[in-house]
């Protein structure tokens, strides 16, 4: 097998050899092959990123935002012209089945690049307020981080509208997804983006990451990752008031209220929408609706529905059309789900259907199994921590009061879904929910509202007006005239 290498960064418009000759392996989930291989670089690289990030914002943050949309409309046609590449590479990369990976992979964050362009002339960036004229300008240089899940969207909803907003870009993406990001550099330069304006820096998150984080030429960081990395950033951020934006982990609930088993059809769709949202990228997804809170007195149907249902989720490679449940990223990620599997039957949660072994006739590949765990009491592990796999747990409630207490019971607050056969109620029962997001009866992912997290799923918004705004910053002239 070919394997490809790509041993430069881009920096200051050009691709320059890191400063070490170290390069990452980039591994196939599923063959377990090494498939690429890109450059490992050092803090020294990272540091002359910035310097040309910094360089490049005197003239880009003076540029019209007419301008700035104009390249990112030309970058969303660029992403969109390597659709089949990019999503072949993050199926390798991250193991989502194919078509995910072309609708969600790519297909999101090209029109996270169109969004944005069309906001060029959409937004207000000045204002009168009496004898104010309030203008929102660029932060400055911006470090972008980022993890490996949706390597390309999570990318975007900081890049896209960095750009927009005049700042300029260091991206440090996750070293066990880069390559789709070196895509992304050859577009930019396609594109002919002024030098220093976009920045690709690939390397170790403790090295690269700390020494973004760290350099006084950094105005902001925009992070989404685990929430001990984010903390830890945050902490080193606050030395030099640097702005911050996190987007962390969740450990969302899927709300089944009683009204909802008045129908057999919203029943079913209660259990499908959840169970979508649960296995979604074999689980590896900070919205993961990885708790169903149902009425105890209909525990066992749900149950036996759920089972039922998880059956049909095949597992195997992200390039059968047959799968939908790919293997997960890495080996370490895998052996980490099937600890949670373990722990959670040592804690007494009664395994459903799954398990640790390996699925049938999958040997290779960092498959797991789509696991279910009922009789799970709201704090056992597996019901608290982010287990970042296809595994979920089945907590029973006595009334709704109490069902709106478990799903706050979670120092995450990131997402959660409401199923309700009266539309008001749920909606009432939603505004009840801890968490940036709630999905109600099954309204489906919306690229263009705003998106982030309450308690330790971070703060800050990505996407649409509000992801814009965390890359601004507000001034007010006053005007004697
Ligand atoms: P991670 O925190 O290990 O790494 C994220 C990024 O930070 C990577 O690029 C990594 O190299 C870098 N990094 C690691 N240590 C660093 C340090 N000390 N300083 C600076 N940078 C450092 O997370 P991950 O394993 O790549 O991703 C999984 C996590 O991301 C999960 O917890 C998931 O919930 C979360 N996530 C959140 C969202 C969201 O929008 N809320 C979206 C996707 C993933």
């Amino acid at each position: 097998m070919d394997v490809e290498v790509r041993d430069k960064i881009f920096v200051d418009g050009s691709w320059i050899k890191p400063s070490g000759d170290q390069l990452t392996d980039v591994i196939d989930s599923t063959t377990e092959e090494v498939f690429a291989k890109v450059a490992k670089a050092t803090a020294a690289d990272a540091n002359k990123a910035v310097a040309a990030a910094r360089e490049a914002f005197k003239s880009w943050s003076q540029t019209s935002p007419d301008e700035r949309g104009k390249y990112l409309s030309r970058i969303n046609e660029g992403i969109s012209a390597r659709m089949s590449q990019l999503s072949e590479i993050i199926s390798k990369e991250v193991g989502t089945p194919l078509g995910l990976s072309q609708f969600i992979q790519v297909g999101v964050p090209a029109s996270t690049f169109a969004d944005m362009a069309n906001r060029a002339n959409e937004y207000e960036f000045e204002e009168r307020i009496g004898n104010s004229l309030v203008v929102k300008e660029p932060r400055g240089v911006v470090a972008a981080i980022t993890p490996w899940n949706y390597p390309l969207h999570q990318i975007a909803a900081k890049v896209a509208p960095a750009l927009l907003a005049g700042c300029t870009v260091v991206l440090k993406p996750a070293d066990l997804a880069p390559l789709n990001a070196y895509l992304l550099a050859d577009v930019m330069e396609e594109v002919g983006l002024p030098s220093g304006v976009f920045n690709l820096v690939t390397g170790p998150g403790t090295e690269i990451g700390e020494a973004l984080v760290s350099n006084p030429e950094v105005d902001m960081i925009s992070f989404t990752g685990s929430t001990s990395v984010g903390s830890h950033i945050a902490q080193l951020a606050a030395k030099d008031i640097k702005r911050v934006a996190l987007e962390l982990g969740g450990k969302s609930a899927t709300v089944i209220l009683e009204d909802v088993f008045n129908s057999d059809e919203t029943i079913a769709k209660a259990v499908s929408g959840g169970l979508f949202m649960c296995y979604l990228n074999s689980g590896q997804t900070c919205i993961a609706q990885t708790r169903m809170l149902v009425p105890k007195a209909k525990l066992a149907e749900i149950e036996e529905r759920v089972a039922a249902e998880t059956a049909t989720y095949t597992v195997g490679s992200p390039f059968d059309a047959m799968t939908r449940v790919g293997p997960l990223v890495s080996k370490k990620q895998q052996e980490s789900v099937r600890d949670y599997i373990r722990i959670a039957k040592d804690e007494g949660a009664q395994l459903l259907t799954g398990g640790e072994e390996t699925p049938e006739g999958l040997d290779k590949g960092y498959f797991v199994k789509p696991t279910v765990f009922t009789g799970v009491d709201q704090n056992m592990r597996i019901a608290q921590e982010e287990v970042f796999g296809p595994v979920l747990s089945i907590i029973s409630y006595e009334n709704e009061k109490e069902a709106i207490e478990i799903a706050n019971n979670s120092s995450y607050g990131l997402s959660g879904a409401v199923w309700s056969s009266d539309n008001d109620h749920a909606v009432k029962v939603a505004k009840q929910i801890r968490t940036g997001q709630v999905e109600v009866n099954g309204g489906m992912f919306n690229p263009t509202a705003p998106f982030g997290g309450y308690k330790k799923s971070g703060y800050g918004r990505e996407l649409g007006k509000y992801g814009l705004e965390d890359f601004l910053e507000i001034k007010s002239m006053q005007l004697g005239f």
